[in-house]
């Protein structure tokens, strides 16, 4: 069977024909049926270096020798009990060391569950309504933040998906990324604000960058109101080094949230944050949240192994570090675009300068992304397929995996 076949199959059986809508490339997309290290093996027997690495959580590759033997090490012994575990006892400590004031976390399932629980804790906490997102920031696929950016119509939301509720969302503010003053506006205007959300590096608009002293400024103006500062850090947290990017730019938020790496590749999410926040969550406190698989043995133990690798090898950061740059001085000139990165994270732009908030990155030429992509897949390079995603790199992602995709971003940029 081809991936063309498993896809006429898959239309009849789910919306789209996929468990989650980015994945519905067209004509049809690619099916997997296996991968190890930079690598996925196609159902059309091709080999791909892959960049989208899971959307993030795969720091260390596909099918990384020590998390399978951990994975595989806690299933031996069951997979759900429905009770505490010491390991995650091991892993909320290890978090909590590496973040400078997280003094407490729960676990949860995914990141959407962390941070619509993060925002019902701030509401909670502060006894008030409303939340400050950034425009075209993302913070999973629940009711309150999916909130469309509106074109500078930054005061009232509009809901960005049928089925959500414009009351409901008319508790979500905007403003624009890297823009103070915007937010110094909003604040000083409002004080029905519990909390201001952001990604402190945007991370689902392709990638964009905090300004020099931009998080800094956030972190003092919501102190100065009185306003909780949540840092979603489900893709930055381990991603551009231990301690996420709160260490990496010497920023507290009040409190976090955190996907992706901290389960290793299996489903996980946390948030986290101050003792006094923390402590109103039930059944210490008022604010109920609750999961079925919360802690989940099986990503407690790959998210673990994950973490401890890296914390041993932390050279590695660099490692990647240096592979997106040796990516960026080699496209450099090519194109009509930006390349941007960050550590292991890094897209191009199709788009003259760096993007610096939701509204110039929809300046970016969509249709030249889509032929850009089409070329890197069919080079064997496989991208997140949208010019709004950002790429990963791997500690698996060696020499000659970066030749290729070295050569691969030359080739298609020139045409
Ligand atoms: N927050 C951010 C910053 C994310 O990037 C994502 C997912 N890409 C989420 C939250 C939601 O996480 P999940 O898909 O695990 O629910």
């Amino acid at each position: 069977m081809k991936s063309s076949d498993f896809y006429k199959r898959a239309e009849m059986l789910m919306p789209g024909g996929v468990s989650s809508p980015v994945r519905a490339i067209k004509p049809y997309p690619f099916y997997t049926v296996g991968a190890a290290g930079a690598k996925l093996v196609t159902a059309d027997e091709r080999e791909l270096i892959d960049c989208c690495l899971g959307f993030g959580p795969l720091i260390l590759g596909h099918a990384h020798p020590g998390v399978r033997e951990a994975i595989e090490k806690q299933l031996a012994s069951g997979w759900l009990y429905g009770t505490p575990t010491p390991l995650e006892l091991d892993l909320a400590e290890l978090i909590i060391s590496d973040h400078p004031g997280l003094e407490m976390i729960r676990f949860v399932s995914s990141g959407s569950e962390a941070t619509m629980a993060a925002i019902r804790l701030a509401r909670g906490f502060s006894g008030k309504s409303d939340i400050v997102k950034v425009e075209g920031g993302f913070h999973g696929a629940h009711d309150a933040v999916l909130v469309k950016a509106g074109s500078g119509a930054t005061t009232l939301g509009v809901p960005n998906s049928a089925g959500v509720l414009p009351d409901l969302v008319s508790h979500t503010r905007q403003v624009p990324f890297n823009d103070p003053e915007a937010l110094e506006a909003m604040l000083a205007k409002n004080d029905d604000i519990a909390a201001f959300i952001l990604e402190p590096v945007m991370g689902n608009i392709g990638l964009i960058l905090p300004d020099d002293g931009y998080l800094a400024a956030v972190r003092e103006i919501t102190a100065a109101h009185d306003v909780l500062l949540i840092f979603d850090e489900v893709i930055t947290g381990y991603r551009v080094g231990v301690g996420g990017a709160q260490v990496a730019y010497g920023v507290s938020p009040d409190l976090s949230t955190f996907g992706k790496i901290i389960g290793g590749g299996l489903p996980i999410g946390a948030f986290g944050g101050r003792r006094d926040i923390m402590e109103m969550v039930a059944p210490s406190g008022p604010v109920y949240q609750a999961g079925t698989f919360s802690g989940n043995p099986a990503s407690l133990a790959a998210g673990l192994a994950t973490i401890r690798y890296l914390h041993m090898h932390r050279d590695l950061y660099g490692a990647m570090e240096d592979a997106a740059r040796a990516i960026d001085e080699a496209v450099s000139g090519r194109g009509s675009g930006t390349f941007v990165r960050l550590g292991s994270m890094f897209k191009y732009f199709f788009r003259e300068a760096p993007p610096r908030n939701y509204l110039e990155v929809q300046e970016c030429d969509t249709a030249a992304f889509g032929r850009f992509w089409a070329g890197m897949l069919s080079e064997g390079i496989f991208l997140p397929p949208s010019q709004f995603e950002t790429n990963f790199l791997s500690t698996a992602h060696a020499g000659r995996e970066i030749e290729e995709i070295t050569a691969a971003y030359r080739k298609c940029l020139s045409e």
